[in-house]
């Protein structure tokens, strides 16, 4: 059986003094040693919240598929090892929008991360007017076939599924929709990678909170949560983590 986890993403907020928030997030990790939790911060964090909070997985938000070289402005998965960081976030649709990321960079960034010994949360969704026409499960399907790499395996790789819509919006899917993707998902993982899908973990991602979380959680296939606007205090995200346990 799949270990439930719960990253956050705190996105592009946070400064030094946010670190505080962490220690209640360590506290209850480390109450629910079945709960896998991270939280993914600004670069510019991840070393000085290992510092602070060394018993919490810290994780970065996004890397370059290279090593090193001339990318300005850019961070590799190496990089990232030696400020402390366990897990990136690649493909995120903020970058996939933001910053034209297409799914072929996305899986050169996963195998990175993977070559490098990290765990990669690998972000797909459809927009709002993608679902209205009926596509949803054709494009995250498309998605992931062309995101995640085919020898992925649930020891290094989860996925994130994010519809863009419900990001920061309080709306959610219906609980119906959220099992058809994530089956739908689930069984796209396992066409292309045979029986190793089994093991893949499949959060679902987009105004999760302490209301809604339980009954995310306790879908099939639902294997935990990427959380951004609530991960960025404790008292909002250590009940998504009870809610998870
Ligand atoms: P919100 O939880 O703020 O909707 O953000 C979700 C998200 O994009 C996490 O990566």
């Amino acid at each position: 059986t799949r270990r439930k986890f719960v990253a956050g993403n705190w996105k592009m907020n946070g400064h030094l003094d946010h670190l505080r928030e962490l220690h209640g997030i360590e506290k209850a990790a480390k109450a629910h040693p079945q709960v896998d939790v991270a939280i993914c911060t600004p670069a510019t964090l991840i070393a000085p919240a290992v510092q602070r909070t060394p018993d919490l997985m810290i994780g970065a938000q996004d890397c370059h598929a290279e090593d090193r070289g001339a990318h300005t402005g850019c961070l590799s998965a190496p990089m990232l090892i030696e400020a402390g960081a366990k897990c990136v976030i690649v493909g995120h649709s903020e970058r996939r929008d933001e910053q034209c990321e297409t799914d072929r960079l996305i899986r050169g960034k996963a195998e990175a991360v993977h070559r490098h010994g990290l765990t990669a949360i690998v972000c797909v969704g459809e927009t709002e007017d993608e679902r209205d026409a009926g596509r949803a499960e054709d494009v995250v399907m498309a998605q992931v076939g062309r995101s995640v790499p085919r020898h992925a395996a649930g020891d290094w790789l989860v996925v994130a599924y994010e519809p863009i819509w419900a990001i920061g919006t309080g709306r959610i899917p219906t609980l119906d929709d959220v099992a058809a993707m994530h089956a739908t998902i689930r069984k796209e993982l396992a066409d292309m990678i045979g029986d190793a899908a089994g093991g893949i973990r499949i959060l679902y991602g987009g105004s999760m909170n302490g209301d809604n979380a339980a009954d995310l959680l306790a879908i099939d296939n639902v294997d935990g949560g990427l959380v951004g606007g609530a991960s960025l205090s404790h008292d909002k995200f250590v009940p998504i983590i009870e809610a998870a346990a």
